[in-house]
């Protein structure tokens, strides 16, 4: 009975959210993003609510792909960040170098 009523009421939803995870919130700053929303696409699959925050994601792949290529070269400092999360200490770098760059 109860899988029944529950089937009913979204099976929809059940199925896209399996199959597309990448498209239920923008990439960016998680804004939920519905059906009737605008959405921004970006290397084929990545969703964003607006042209601001795509730009932004590039932006960051640019300063991202320029953080490899000096990583490369200093990997002695690299190892003694390893402690933290490397996605929090990439974000934090990059939104300050994001801010200075605008
Ligand atoms: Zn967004």
């Amino acid at each position: 009975m109860a899988s029944a009523f529950f089937f009913d009421a979204e099976p929809v939803c059940e199925v896209s959210s399996l199959l597309l995870p990448a498209l239920d919130a923008c990439a960016l700053c998680a804004k939920p993003l519905g059906r009737d929303d605008d959405i921004f696409m970006y290397r084929g699959d990545t969703p964003f609510c607006s042209e601001e925050c795509r730009d932004e994601q590039m932006q960051l792949d640019a300063i991202r792909a320029r953080q490899a290529a000096r990583s490369a070269a200093g990997r002695r400092q690299q190892q003694q960040q390893q402690q933290y999360s490397s996605r929090t200490e990439s974000r934090h770098q990059e939104s300050r170098k994001v801010s200075v760059a605008t």
